[in-house]
């Protein structure tokens, strides 16, 4: 919650800005060690959510490990304080340049997606007379019931391998000198709400378990990646994370000897960040009222490019409650919030809150329009 306190201290900020509660990102992260640690299983914090220095480094401090999707992201993480032998290395189109400086930074695993990135890491590791730990990231052909930009595991997926090819680069990967297969790794899609979707991959898993058992080939690590989502509606609530580990607990089969790793991402920052903007001008449209406030696209593109629902509170209004198109100065129509927001009677200067704005906010902004880029302020400071 933004109470009157921050919200003072809010007045003499430069707007847009990201504001990060550390007191609810640090609640979350004790819940989440908490639960993983009785449950066994292992936590690699997907970075490219939000890979916010000072957060970073608050993550790290947990003990978690880091999953990374490029060569500056484990540079980043590192420098965080990630330990190089709890990073993951995902990603449908690694660089040669990405691969090799991960495996000079001796990095615990890459997540491989395609024989011929496999041939290539092999050769690569070869030239640092080095052995890489990969893990295959097998498509389960689940539908994640989330948007169709992140849904990753079904047919028309560009990411993962197929099912039907799993016995030829198996059997590939045994002729290699330079890379050992140490486990499977999954990542069906983000924002999922869905329990009976996760059930549905503990399934898949176990199916794919048996295949690599009646075949004799142990894995140490089963990686079910992220996804789960948060309740953009409500953001005082937390994800569903007691409920999720308990569906894996129950309906994986973790062979004796085996990790379950996990890659929340959304999940660990999302609630814990508001994009806060200012009212620049109130405009009459033929049907509606504009709110145009000075966070945009830029700052923020989910609600343009997923037609994503933040929640908008304005901070500092009290008056009757109108109807608002809530939108931010960008040259393109979808530089737009959210259409008919209930507000209180809002004016120039107010202040308005994008709430659930930890993940993917800051991490995706741009410089389009060469606009600025929105600071991040932390409770801790205020
Ligand atoms: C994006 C991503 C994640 C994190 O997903 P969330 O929905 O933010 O939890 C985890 N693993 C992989 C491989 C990813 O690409």
């Amino acid at each position: 919650m933004i109470n009157n306190i921050k919200l003072d201290k809010f007045r003499d900020i430069e707007t847009p800005f990201y504001y990060y509660d550390l007191d609810i990102l640090r609640c979350t992260l004790d819940l989440v060690k908490k639960e993983s640690e009785l449950a066994g299983y292992k936590v690699h914090y997907a970075v490219k959510a939000n890979a916010n220095p000072r957060i970073l480094k608050i993550i790290s401090s947990y003990g978690f490990g880091a999953d990374c999707v490029s060569w500056n992201e484990i540079s980043c993480a590192i420098s965080a304080g990630f330990k190089p032998s709890e990073i993951v290395f995902a990603g449908v189109g690694k660089t040669d340049k990405d691969i090799s400086a991960a495996l000079r930074d001796n990095i615990f695993c890459f997540n491989c997606e395609s024989m011929p990135e496999i041939e290539v890491i092999d050769q690569l590791a070869s030239r640092q007379n080095k052995t890489a730990r990969i893990a295959l990231r097998i498509n389960p052909y689940i539908e994640a019931h989330t948007h169709k930009y992140i849904t990753t595991g079904i047919e028309e997926s560009k990411f993962g391998i197929n099912t039907w090819e799993i016995e030829e680069v198996v059997k590939r990967v045994s002729s290699f000198n330079n890379v050992k297969l140490i486990g499977m790794h999954f990542h069906i899609g983000s924002q999922i709400t869905l329990m009976s979707v996760f059930k549905s991959l503990c399934t898949r898993i176990n199916e794919l378990q048996e295949w690599f058992t009646s075949r004799s080939i142990p894995l140490e690590i089963i990686n079910v990646g992220g996804g789960l989502g948060i309740d953009y509606e409500n953001p005082e609530k937390g994800p569903r994370f007691q409920e999720y580990f308990s569906l894996l607990n129950e309906f994986i089969d973790v062979l004796p000897g085996q990790i379950l790793h996990l890659e929340p991402g959304r999940s660990i920052i999302g609630q814990c960040g508001s994009l806060i903007s200012r009212v620049l001008f109130i405009k009459n449209g033929s049907n509606t009222m504009f709110a145009i406030i000075d966070a945009g696209m830029t700052d923020l593109i989910r609600p343009a490019l997923y037609q994503a629902h933040h929640k908008i509170e304005n901070l500092t209004s009290k008056g009757n409650i109108y109807r608002y198109d809530v939108v931010g100065p960008v040259c393109e129509s979808a530089d737009t919030f959210g259409k008919f927001i209930e507000l209180p009677e809002t004016h120039r200067g107010d202040i308005i809150a994008i709430r659930s704005a930890g993940a993917y906010g800051e991490a995706m902004a741009s410089r389009y329009n060469m606009r600025d880029l929105a600071k991040s302020v932390f409770s801790d400071d205020l």
